[in-house]
C-alpha cells in the first residue's frame, strides 16, 4: 500500500526510479504542494520551499503478518524496519541500536495529578546516549550512508550533538557538530568524549542553525550530512518509533492523549505521521486521539501562537533552563498547530520553577530523573489537567525525552539531607532514626 501524508501529485521529477535502497521509501514529497522528487539529500522543494518528507511504498502484506513480523524483530527500532527509509539489513551494520524504551505505568504520579484513567510515562531516557535523538540519528546515517557521506553534522541544543557524536563512531565516520557554546556541562561532555570535533558557536541555537545553513553550501563543509538540515527528512522518520512502540507496548492501541515537548516540532509532528500509518495499514484500531505539544515559558512562540489563534509563529529569543527545547525559530511549529487543533490537543508552556518542580514530582513519584525537558512535558502535563484541557479520566501517554543525569543544576538543591560524623550518636541527633 502507498502511503503519502502530503497531498498526492503526478508530478514525479524527471530523475527515474530511485536508485538508492531506503527499504520501503519510495520518494521525497513536498508537504505543502505535494511536489515529488526522488530520494536524495535535500530538504526544501524547488517549486515552494516547503519541507520535504518522506513517501513509502508498505507493499500489501496483511496487518496480521505485519504485526507477528514486527514482534519477532530485535528489541530496538529496528523492528520497526518495514515501516522506516533504512535498508533493510540495518541491524546487521555497526550502530547504536537505539529504541524500545519502557513504557512506564505511571499510577503514583496520576494518583498525584487526579487521574482515574491509566497514565503512562514512555522514558527514552534509557537510549545509548540517554535522550531519544539516537533514534532519528540512527535514521539519518543510514541515508548518509547511502548518499555517501563521510563526515556527520549537526546543529544541536545539545543532545543531537551526543547521539552524533556516539553514532558516528561506532559507525566509522568522522564528526563535526555544533552547539551554542553556553550549555550544561552534562551536555557538552557527553558530545565531546566520543572524539568527534565539538564547536561551540558564540550565539544561542537559531545562530547555530544559521550558520549551518550557511556551511552546507560552501566549500567548507562539503560532503557533510547534516543529519537535521540536509538529511531532515531522514532523521525526522527516526522519531515515527516513538509513537509505533507505545501503540505496539500498549497492545497495538493507539493512546487517548499524548503529551509531547516541542523544539523544532519535528518530533510532534512525526509521532503524529507513525500513528496514521499505524492506522492506515491496519494495525491498530482506528480512533480519535489528542495531541499536546509542551513548551517552557522562557522558549514558547508554538504555544503563545496557539493560544492566539494565529497559525503564523513569531520568533523568539530563548531564555530558559530548558536548553534542549531552546528553539525560538523552530521550522515545523505550523504542523505542531495544525495536528494540535486537528486533533483536539493543545500547546501549553509552564514556567522554569515548574519545570524544576515536575522533575521533582516525576522522580519522587516514579523514580524517574528527567532532564529538564522531561520536566516541561511533565509540568506541562499537570497544568493541562489543572486547567481542564486535558481530560484525566483517558488514557494517556508523556514522554520523557532525556536523562536528569545531564542537567543536574537544574535541580542543585536535592543535595545531602544531613552531613554527620559515623556515629549513631550524630545520626540520632540529626532526626532520621527510626525510634
Ligand atoms: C531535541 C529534543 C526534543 C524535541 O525536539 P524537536 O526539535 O521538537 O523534534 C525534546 N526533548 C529533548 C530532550 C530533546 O533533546
Amino acid at each position: 500500500m502507498a502511503i503519502d501524508t502530503a497531498a498526492p501529485s503526478p508530478n514525479l521529477r524527471p530523475g527515474g526510479p530511485p536508485s538508492v535502497d531506503l527499504g520501503p521509501a519510495t520518494a521525497l514529497s513536498c508537504r505543502e504542494c505535494g511536489t515529488r522528487f526522488p530520494l536524495g539529500p535535500s530538504f526544501a522543494c524547488l517549486e515552494c520551499f516547503g519541507p520535504l518528507e518522506i513517501s513509502y511504498d508498505f507493499g500489501s502484506e496483511g496487518a496480521e503478518e505485519l504485526r507477528k513480523r514486527i514482534e519477532a524483530g530485535p528489541a530496538s527500532i529496528w523492528r520497526y524496519v518495514p515501516l522506516l527509509p533504512v535498508p533493510a539489513d540495518v541491524a546487521t551494520k555497526p550502530n547504536l541500536n537505539p529504541g524500545w524504551t519502557p513504557l512506564v505505568k505511571a499510577d503514583n504520579l496520576g494518583r498525584e495529578l487526579g487521574f482515574t484513567g491509566q497514565l503512562h510515562i514512555k522514558d527514552d531516557s534509557g537510549n545509548p546516549t540517554h535522550s531519544f535523538k539516537d533514534r532519528v540519528v540512527a535514521c539519518a546515517i543510514e541515508a548518509a550512508r547511502v548518499f555517501g557521506y563521510t563526515t556527520l553534522s549537526c546543529s544541536s541544543t545539545g543532545n543531537l550533538a551526543g547521539a552524533v557524536g556516539a553514532a558516528a563512531a561506532r559507525a566509522g565516520f568522522r564528526s563535526c557538530v555544533f552547539i551554542p557554546h553556553d550549555l550544561e556541562q552534562g551536555k557538552v561532555v557527553m558530545a565531546g568524549v566520543y572524539g568527534g570535533e565539538l564547536v561551540g558557536i558564540e550565539g544561542n541555537y537559531d545562530d547555530v542553525n544559521r550558520f549551518c545553513s550557511e556551511l552546507i553550501g560552501d566549500p567548507a563543509g562539503e560532503g557533510w550530512g547534516f543529519v537535521n538540515v540536509n538529511l531532515r527528512p531522514y532523521y525526522g522518520e527516526g522519531s515515527k518509533t516513538l509513537a509505533y512502540e507505545i501503540c505496539e507496548q500498549l497492545g497495538w492501541r493507539l493512546p487517548e492523549q499524548i503529551v509531547i515537548p516541542v523544539a523544532s516540532g519535528s518530533q510532534l509532528t512525526k509521532i503524529d505521521k507513525g500513528l496514521q500509518e499505524l492506522i492506515k495499514l491496519g494495525l491498530v484500531e482506528d480512533r480519535p486521539y489528542r495531541i499536546f505539544g509542551a513548551q517552557a515559558e522562557g522558549c514558547s512562540p508554538v504555544s503563545a501562537a496557539y493560544k492566539a489563534g494565529h497559525d503564523v509563529i513569531r520568533p523568539v529569543k530563548p531564555d530558559t533552563i530548558a536548553k534542549s527545547l531552546a528553539i525560538g525559530n523552530p521550522a515545523d511549529g505550523p504542523y505542531v498547530l495544525d495536528i494540535a487543533r486537528r486533533t483536539g490537543g493543545a500547546v501549553e508552556d509552564v514556567t522554569d520553577e515548574e519545570v524544576v518542580a515536575a522533575i521533582r514530582l516525576l522522580a519522587r513519584t516514579e523514580g524517574i530523573f528527567a532532564e529538564t525537558a522531561g520536566g516541561v512535558t511533565v509540568g506541562v502535563l499537570r497544568k493541562l489537567v489543572e486547567t481542564g484541557q486535558l481530560d484525566p479520566s483517558k488514557e494517556t501517554v508523556a514522554i520523557n525525552t532525556g536523562d536528569g543525569l545531564k542537567t543536574l543544576d537544574a535541580v542543585s538543591e536535592a543535595g545531602m539531607t544531613a552531613v554527620i560524623r559515623p556515629t549513631l550518636d550524630a545520626f540520632r541527633g540529626a532526626g532520621l532514626a527510626s525510634a
